[in-house]
């Protein structure tokens, strides 16, 4: 008979999931409680995928024999509830993907921060070294959709713990954890080790064939490794140590081992800048390296790549006031590494939605660095908290644009400009993104 497969969520990953289902045979239903884009409308016609919007029939969706969940539904909604209490099992969109994705490779990078520029950067790489492979997952285009309309040998996917809590079979030949900090608790009772148990899960299905990539120096990680019975080949990337496979970074040197290869490459031809940036280019480094990639290819990759969109990109020097945007920095963690990459007097703008931070953890960078913070968020009164004994120039603004003409109006020649709100950005704009074009805008119009 055939099986039905109930998707909820008509986001990406969502309609990519439903593309794929139709495909390898099911009865498919979408069902979303908010209403899709146009686009995605139009795709699921064209697939001839029955949906629904705006609200879940609950006969409808109770009735299937296996649900992909979006990322973005909590466990606490009363209708995952119900399915749960059915026992129908729930499975997310990149467990969809991988069922179907056949003898081709996986390298599967998640992490509290990093994400996205590892996955882009060891993309450049694979792809310069001449692999036909597809970048996808959190990054962007869904890794269920390109199973279905164009595999590929090798994916190279962006994966958010949330996809991770719905995985069963899901097993990365190579798995990247860049770090764990705390982040997005309210999805996790409040409680980090729930949070750490969904990034562990990247590891979970891996055998001795495989390979795990993580950071040495990260203390969460390291404290919890052995615990999470880790049964493939570990590969540390680190600054404090000289592991024997792996990578470290070394008076201004990085050295990739794997196997027998081993190559080395001086941090100044990086053309990402940063020390989080030195991690993020070791690991992608050492999973390209794993994959057999020659280190010429490497070499050159990571010296061509180019900083992408919203995280620490030079914007322009107006007077001499160099602005950078890191709207993606979007908890105190990234802020942190923002900050400490800072070489000149800085006026930080900092604020929007918080999810539960702890400013303590960048005082003494912003001590050292910060001469003004610019809040720019509708409730600002933790930032006055954390920082109001120790900077003297702090501001409330409600717009880019008076975020960014009040720290114009702060900054003196050879100061800097940063957008590093540590915070979510829905309460005065669309998202990140949003937040950071706005900022650039700003920043043009003075
Ligand atoms: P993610 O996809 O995990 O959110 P991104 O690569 O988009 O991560 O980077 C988001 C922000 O996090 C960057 O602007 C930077 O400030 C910070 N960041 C990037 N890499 C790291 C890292 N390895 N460790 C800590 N912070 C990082």
């Amino acid at each position: 008979m055939q099986k039905r497969m109930v998707i909820l969520g008509g986001g990406e990953s969502g309609v990519g999931a439903a593309i794929l289902a139709m495909q390898k045979g099911y009865d498919v239903f979408l069902s979303d409680a908010g209403s899709l884009k146009p686009v995605h409308k139009e795709e699921l016609k064209s697939y001839s995928v029955s949906f629904e919007e705006n609200g879940h029939t609950e006969e409808k969706v109770l009735n299937a024999n296996e649900i992909v969940k979006s990322p973005g539904i909590p466990e606490k909604n009363e209708l995952i509830k119900k399915i749960r209490a059915k026992g129908i099992e729930i499975i997310s969109e990149i467990e969809l993907a991988f069922r179907y994705k056949g003898d081709s490779k996986v390298i599967g990078i998640t992490g509290s921060n990093g994400k996205t520029t590892t996955t882009a950067l060891t993309y450049h790489i694979c792809r310069h070294g001449g692999l036909d492979c597809a970048l996808v997952g959190n990054i962007g285009y869904s890794f269920a959709r390109q199973v279905a309309v164009n595999p590929k040998p090798l994916y190279v996917t962006e994966i958010s713990s949330f996809q991770l809590d719905d995985i069963k079979t899901f097993r990365p030949d190579i798995a990247i954890l860049t770090n764990i900090t705390e982040d997005h608790l309210d999805r996790y009772d409040y409680n980090f080790e729930n949070y750490i148990a969904s990034k562990f899960r990247i590891a979970m299905n891996q055998t001795k064939d495989d390979f795990f990539i993580y950071c040495s120096d990260d203390p969460v990680t390291t404290k919890y490794f052995d615990y999470y019975s880790i049964h493939s080949n570990p590969l540390p990337f680190t600054m404090q140590q000289q592991p024997n496979q792996g990578g470290f970074i070394k008076n201004g040197q990085m050295t990739i081992e794997t196997g027998n290869e081993r190559m080395t490459m001086s941090i100044y031809d990086f053309t990402l800048k940063g020390k989080h940036n030195q991690y993020n280019t070791m690991a992608a480094g050492i999973a390209a390296s794993t994959i057999g990639l020659r280190k010429e290819k490497i070499r050159e990759a990571i010296q061509s790549f180019e900083a992408l969109e919203h995280r620490m990109e030079v914007v322009s020097s107006v007077r001499g006031v160099e602005f950078i945007n890191d709207s993606k920095a979007t908890n105190v963690n990234s802020t942190w590494y923002a900050l400490e990459s800072m070489t000149k007097p800085t006026i930080l703008i900092l604020g929007g939605v918080d999810k539960g931070n702890d400013y303590s953890l960048i005082l003494d960078l912003v001590k050292e660095k910060v001469k003004a913070i610019v809040c720019m968020g509708l409730d600002n009164r933790k930032i006055h908290e954390a920082f109001g004994k120790d900077v003297e120039l702090i501001v409330n603004t409600e717009s880019a644009k008076e975020a960014v003409h009040a720290a114009f109006h702060f900054s003196a020649k050879g100061d800097a400009v940063l957008l590093s709100p540590a915070c979510a950005s829905f309460d005065l704009f669309k998202n990140y993104e949003d937040r950071g074009k706005q900022f650039k805008e700003a920043v043009k119009d003075l």
